[in-house]
């Protein structure tokens, strides 16, 4: 029997806080029909805090965030908040969370379900069945390195700089997160770089390949170069299980990953950090999306983003694997079924709400659990 689970549900702004009204009714249905109990507090982030509080994100909130087993995010942003300042701007309460919370590895999986292997720009013989994680270091690198800048050379010219610079324990950190998460899958690991060029990419092969010999023989790790590696997932995407790579070839790599399923509704993510002395890692949970304005207030986004992060909060946080893929499969059977919300609806499919596709999970969950 697990017990109270302690999580932060932060919705945030735009679509955030309906999307995240069906996960809750989700959260709830597990609270009753399953093993796991939730201890469940909500928050504000983002405009929404903005509008409260004052600021992005509170002292307050910040210290629940360090406290739970783990964070649910909606999005923040949005048109009513774009005038304000870079550092008190909605987006800094999800900057801080990330920083403070030092999550340093990210999860994206690009998995595609039956029904809608048709959205993806692929063929779609190419990409049924495909279901692959790219793990992304996300505190280091190129974004990160200094020197940076631009600068005036004697003569006039001018000339950018950034610095692609990496240590040894923060590639054998992520590395360590690939590793784990593959022996949780089909036991794959691809390190991707570009050693042939850069000497971070030298370190980044040795030191993936050091942790592998001395803590994963069991786990089938292969090297790829970040070019080939963008080119093979367009061409043949389902040789890959796990990918890790650095920050900067994890931003490209995992929106092209992305789009291999065809939808934004449908992404969801997850963040890490360090493991504490007892084994807890610190994670926050998102989908890809943002707050998306446009549809905001009318009952029409896809809950499903949302809702699958929150399978992947069950699966690598509570180590709820059963439970995880009970939704990932409540998600097959229902779009399956043919009902769909208006971003991936198709010929012939049923166009419903927000609401109408929680109540459609729900009776699946109900179905699958009977
Ligand atoms: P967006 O992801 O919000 O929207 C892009 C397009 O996809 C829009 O047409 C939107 O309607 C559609 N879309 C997105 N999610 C959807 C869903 N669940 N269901 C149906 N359709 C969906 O990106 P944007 O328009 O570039 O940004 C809007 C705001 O969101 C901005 O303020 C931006 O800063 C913010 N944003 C936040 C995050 C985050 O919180 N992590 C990420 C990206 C963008």
């Amino acid at each position: 029997m697990t017990s109270n689970k302690k999580l932060l549900i932060l919705p945030g702004d735009g679509i955030g806080p309906e999307v995240m009204r069906q996960v809750r009714r989700v959260i709830d249905w597990f609270d009753q029909r399953r093993a796991v109990s939730f201890d469940l507090s909500e928050g504000l982030v983002g405009g929404a805090a903005i509008d409260a509080q004052g600021v992005p994100l509170t002292d307050e909130t910040m210290a629940q965030a360090m406290a739970v087993d783990a964070v649910l995010l909606g999005a923040v942003g949005g048109p009513k908040w774009d005038a304000l300042p870079f550092e008190r701007k909605p987006e800094r309460g999800l900057l801080r969370l990330r920083k403070e919370m030092d999550l340093f590895a990210n999860l994206r999986p690009a998995l595609v379900f039956d029904a809608l292997a048709d959205a993806s720009s692929l063929k779609t013989d190419l990409v049924r069945g495909l279901d692959m994680m790219i793990v992304r270091e996300l505190t280091g690198g190129v974004y990160f390195g200094s020197p940076r800048g631009i600068e005036t050379l004697p003569d006039g010219t001018r000339r950018g700089i950034n610095t692609q610079v990496y240590t040894s324990p923060e590639i054998q950190r992520v590395a360590r997160v690939a590793f784990d998460l593959a022996r949780l899958r089909r036991k794959q690991v691809c390190s991707v770089e570009k050693a042939n060029v850069m000497e971070s990419g030298i370190l980044w092969r040795e030191e993936v390949q050091a942790v592998h010999d001395a803590d994963y023989a069991d786990i089938q790790l292969s090297h790829m170069y970040a070019d080939n590696c963008a080119m093979q997932l367009v061409r043949q995407p389902k040789q890959f299980d796990v990918i890790v790579t650095d920050n900067l070839f994890g931003d490209l790599l995992s929106d092209c990953a992305a789009m291999l399923t065809g939808s934004l509704g449908m992404l969801p993510s997850a963040s890490l950090g360090a493991a504490d002395a007892s084994g807890r890692r610190r994670a926050l949970y998102e989908p890809v999306h943002g707050t998306a304005p446009d549809i905001a207030g009318k009952d029409m986004a896809n809950p499903l983003a949302t809702l699958l992060s929150f399978a992947m909060l069950l699966r690598y946080s509570l180590n709820l694997g059963d439970d995880a893929d009970l939704i990932e499969r409540a998600v097959q059977k229902v779009l399956a079924g043919g009902l769909r919300t208006a971003d991936i609806v198709t010929p012939g499919a049923t166009k419903v709400s927000t609401s109408g596709m929680g109540d459609a999970i729900l009776g699946e969950l109900d179905k699958l659990a009977a």
